[in-house]
């Protein structure tokens, strides 16, 4: 049997998979395991009691019934695109119609399409890239492409911060002056610009100023800029900055179902400007007839009293804010005195931790804490689109995430407190 050469890039090992397969077996294994390696969001009890509320009166309801017995059209459910357009504009004032919105089974599939439709082979000869203004983004994107990878990251400048007026901590700001100079995106070889806000895997939010400075240079070049919410604003909002979201024609934006607990409806949101709606739809349409459609009927009362947002701002987010301290907190007494620093949390479900100097690769660290029961992720498959060869930094941190039990985080750490030091030590 032989596959096309579409089909041999399934084939061979890639890091979401590394990633889906260890959540999964750790999920059904029956050995104790401190999962702190998936990107799984928490199972927040009040939030399961709203879903759970919600799942029984929509079964009621002959429409929501109606809904999920039939196909939707290809662009997604109309009942909650229309609910999602009056969200917005409520909220933001976008001026948005129903030609601005299409649903995608989870964002994940919304990059599949998105990626294909702005980098690879154009028309004119030219092969173009997706830009990541900062490395490192989120794994996930890594190897959608039908051909080949076409990606270009820019690594990021480190500067050393306080967090809560506490010394360990840094943030990475986009590398502006060596964005500008990029070559391929002067010469037209970047197709579209990309950033997840807030990053996964870091936790770091894009400032207003970073993203103002990020639409000028996605405008000046002619080509859209994507911002990934998965975590973001306004559901399910786990960021603690001062941040605003801005869209206009020329930005994609992209939101998912699945932060706020429903992962497995699998349930992505694309705003965009009508033609690429249009497309998107097309695409659903090839790919999938049309999108998963119960996502969209639990969400629609949700969004359309703002439960959603509701829920974000006083249950989600804070409930993400207390692991992160308690997280913090765990890793500061176990790294005391070592040159270990952590990412200043800004948002979403993770920290990002910086071993400098470790004396192996994280990549064979996640092997060691592996064999003893905790999951992490090891770093360098986030620097999507780098070279890493000569760049140490990208193989000396991990991401953790916080959504599970106190326990498992403060064990988990624990673990990871007694094996780092040791290679610290060298003992
Ligand atoms: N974008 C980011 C930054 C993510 O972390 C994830 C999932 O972890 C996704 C997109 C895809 O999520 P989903 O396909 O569940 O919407």
């Amino acid at each position: 049997m032989k596959f096309s050469k579409f089909g041999q890039k399934f084939t061979k090992d890639s890091a979401i998979l590394q990633l889906m397969d260890d959540l999964g077996n750790a999920l059904n294994s029956d050995k104790p395991v401190n999962m702190l390696g998936g990107g799984n969001p928490a199972s927040i009890p009040e939030l399961n009691a709203v879903y759970q509320q919600t799942l029984e009166s929509v079964v009621a309801d002959a429409f929501a019934l109606d809904s999920v017995g039939n196909y939707s059209n290809p662009q997604g459910d109309t009942k909650f695109i229309n609910t999602l357009v009056e969200f917005f504009n409520r909220h933001y004032g976008w001026g948005l119609t129903s030609d601005n919105i299409a649903l995608t089974n989870g964002s994940q599939n919304a990059f599949f399409y998105l990626f294909n439709l702005f980098a690879g082979q154009f028309d004119d000869g030219t092969d173009k890239a997706i830009l990541l203004p900062l490395a490192p983004e989120y794994v996930g994107y890594a190897d959608v492409h039908i051909d080949g990878v076409h990606f270009v990251a820019v690594p990021p400048n480190i500067e050393l911060v306080t967090h809560e007026d506490r010394e360990g901590f840094f943030k990475y700001r986009v590398d502006f002056d060596a964005l500008e100079n990029l070559e391929k995106l002067k010469n037209g070889k970047i197709g579209a610009i990309c950033c997840s806000r807030p990053t996964n895997p870091t936790g770091n939010v894009l400032t207003d100023d970073e993203m103002a400075r990020l639409t000028a240079i996605a405008k000046k070049y002619g080509v859209p800029l994507i911002v990934d919410n998965a975590y973001g604003m306004p559901f399910p909002n786990i960021i603690y900055t001062d941040t605003t979201l801005s869209w206009d024609c020329d930005t994609v934006l992209c939101f998912s179902l699945s932060k706020v607990g429903l992962p497995g409806t699998r349930t992505g949101i694309i705003v965009a400007d009508a033609p690429i709606i249009k497309t998107i739809s097309n695409m659903n349409a090839i790919v999938n007839l049309s999108p998963v459609r119960f996502g969209a009927t639990v969400a629609t009362p949700l969004f359309a009293d703002d439960r959603i947002k509701t829920l974000s701002d006083t249950v989600i987010a804070p409930f993400y804010q207390t692991q992160a301290s308690l997280a913090v907190s765990r890793l500061q007494v176990e790294f005391d005195g070592y040159p270990v620093k952590i990412h200043k949390p800004e948002g979403a479900i993770f920290l990002w931790v910086w071993f400098e100097n470790l004396p192996i690769s994280t990549t064979v660290l996640y092997q060691i804490l592996k064999e003893q029961g905790t999951l992490i992720i090891p770093s360098e498959h986030f620097f999507v689109g780098v070279d890493t060869t000569n760049y140490p930094h990208a193989k000396e941190c991990i991401r953790l995430s916080i959504a599970q039990h106190d326990e498992t985080i403060i064990k988990g750490i624990a673990t990871i407190g007694e094996v780092v030091r040791r290679l610290y030590d060298g003992v």
